[in-house]
């Protein structure tokens, strides 16, 4: 028997966790998950009420495979083994890496942002936003407001026993400790970082004497990965899609097919861009490329907040190329973020996983992470000299929706002046600085002081790291035997309703046949008798 419970990214694109309980006709009986990603939402959101709502007990959990280490999958691995996990964690070798800067990076962050009683919890349309439906919504809400009666409540909706006992003393240390709590220490995330096993992709593994997973390039982030998990007695496998690329993204591998599996049973297919058509005629080299060569003519320098896993390392790519193909005058790109700067290490670390215009480049000694226009600052006292340089340059630093980090800086001494322009090349949510700037707000709060926005803010479009839904499409129907027998049953993960459900239309379009569930947090569904 094969049980799965949905335990985030359901019916939302963050906090990744499936749970399974496995008990074989013969042999032990275990507990897993894959992934253990982050909810992430909002800016002022209660951190550690949402992350810290399990519905299993960690302790019961006897390994946990890692599809990549982007924080909504990996942000709450270490608060599994705070709460008790034991076991291996295991991933691609490049995961492990990153997944341990994201997690060092995610626990600096709960020590200095806000994590106050925040009457946001309490509003409807937040709970809803994390994936919760309806029912468990005012569950939830009856739980948070009443843990003296949790018994009571356990009794009246079923759904509570799967909680684990500690939840009530968990909800009483929320409520003694006002807003200073965080999911988890340091020394959680070096116990995480030591649990890890790493297999390469392609490399057949045991997680259990009768259960075989191995990893397969997703060409989303470096060390990115699909999961094969096959029950070797039976032949009986089930898929996991993680995040699947983009393939026209550079420097890492396009994502592979997987050809059909001979008893594919159940398939996890995330659907963040399941209505969403990427446009391949605005390339963002392009767009960039004019951004680069106005800005340079007004004297100016062109700022560009950026996510530091992938989006800062293809931003770093794409200028470099420019000015090696002398479509843009050569001029100096700072890196000014750490992580981002943690995060090229470890794409230099591993070039057997580039794409092939990559190694051309390396070959040739063109090496864009090395090139002599790149700057990677670590200090702070670097950064700062950049406010009193006078020439023309890129900066590229973190956070991508400024609602922290280095680049705040940058923007308070550069917003006021139109000779320079901010560059946005990704989503900004709701209730950033980010958003307000985008959205043309002419003036704006940073750090406390309010400034004019009088820079030119430029929106490039076609940056995305994951496939849209002809990718999305494209990779379900190669697993897909053929058109009229009995398909694999699909979950649509990782993906709002709009996405999920044009994404679902579009399959049964062209396989009617085709079972497909949007499972809700909490749903369990038994995939093996
Ligand atoms: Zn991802």
């Amino acid at each position: 028997m094969l049980k799965v419970t949905f335990c985030g990214a359901s019916r939302t694109v963050t906090g990744s966790l499936y749970y399974f309980d496995y008990q074989p006709k013969d042999g032990k009986n275990v507990k897993f998950c894959v992934d253990a990603g982050m909810f992430q939402i909002g800016r002022k959101v209660n951190l550690y009420r949402v992350n810290s709502f399990l519905l299993f007990d960690p302790k019961e959990v006897d390994f946990i495979l890692l599809t990549h280490g982007h924080l909504d999958h990996c942000g709450r691995l270490p608060y599994l083994v705070k709460m008790g996990f034991g076991g291996k964690i295991y991933s691609t070798p490049a995961t492990k890496e990153i997944a341990s800067i994201v997690m060092s990076d995610a626990y600096k962050h709960q020590q200095t942002e806000e994590m106050s009683e925040d009457s946001e919890w309490f509003e409807e349309d937040f709970l809803d936003s994390f994936g919760v439906g309806q029912k468990y919504t005012d569950i939830l809400q009856e739980v948070i407001k009443a843990q003296e009666s949790l018994e009571s409540l356990k009794q009246k909706y079923k759904f509570l026993d799967k909680l684990p006992d500690n939840f009530a003393k968990i909800l009483n240390l929320m409520e003694k400790n006002d807003g200073r709590l965080v999911l988890y220490e340091k020394k959680d995330v070096d116990q995480t970082v030591s649990r890890f096993r790493t297999y390469n992709y392609n490399q057949t593994f045991l997680v259990h004497p009768n259960l075989q997973a191995c990893f397969v390039d997703a060409g989303h982030i470096l060390g990115s990965s699909y999961i094969i998990l096959k029950e070797i007695s039976s032949g009986k496998t089930i898929i996991f899609s993680g995040d699947i690329g983009n393939p026209s993204k550079p420097i890492i591998q396009d994502p592979k097919m997987i050809d059909t599996q001979n008893h594919l049973t159940h398939v996890f297919l995330e659907s963040t861009y399941g209505d969403r058509l990427h446009d391949t005629q605005s390339k963002p080299e392009e767009q960039i490329c004019k951004i680069i060569k106005k800005t340079i003519a007004k004297k100016g320098k062109i700022l560009i907040p950026s996510f530091s896993v992938e989006r800062a390392q293809e931003l770093v790519y794409i200028i470099v190329e420019l000015i090696r193909k002398n479509k843009i005058p050569p001029i100096s790109i700072y890196l000014d973020s750490p992580m981002a700067a943690a995060v090229t290490a470890v794409v230099l670390k591993y070039p057997e996983l580039y794409d092939e215009e990559m190694h051309k480049l390396i070959r040739s000694g063109q090496n864009p992470f090395k090139s002599k226009y790149l700057q990677i600052l670590e200090t702070v006292e670097e950064s700062k000299k950049l406010n009193h340089q006078k020439k023309s340059a890129i900066i590229i630093a973190g956070s991508g929706m400024l609602n922290g980090g280095r680049i705040l800086k940058h923007l308070r001494f550069n917003i006021e002046n139109p000779q320079n322009t901010i560059v946005f090349t990704g989503f900004q949510a709701p209730g950033t600085l980010g958003r307000a700037i985008v959205d043309g707000q002419t003036e704006v709060e940073i750090e406390k002081r309010l400034y004019e926005v009088k820079a030119e803010i430029v929106k490039i479009e076609g940056f995305s790291g994951h496939g849209d839904q002809n990718m999305l499409k494209k990779w379900l129907f190669h697993l897909f035997p053929h058109k009229n027998s009995i398909t694999p049953k699909v979950f649509l993960v990782h993906g709002e309703e709009s996405g999920a459900m044009a994404l679902k239309n579009e399959i049964q379009k062209s396989i009617r046949q085709a079972e497909i569930v949007w499972p809700e947090f909490g749903q369990e569904e038994i995939l093996w008798e």
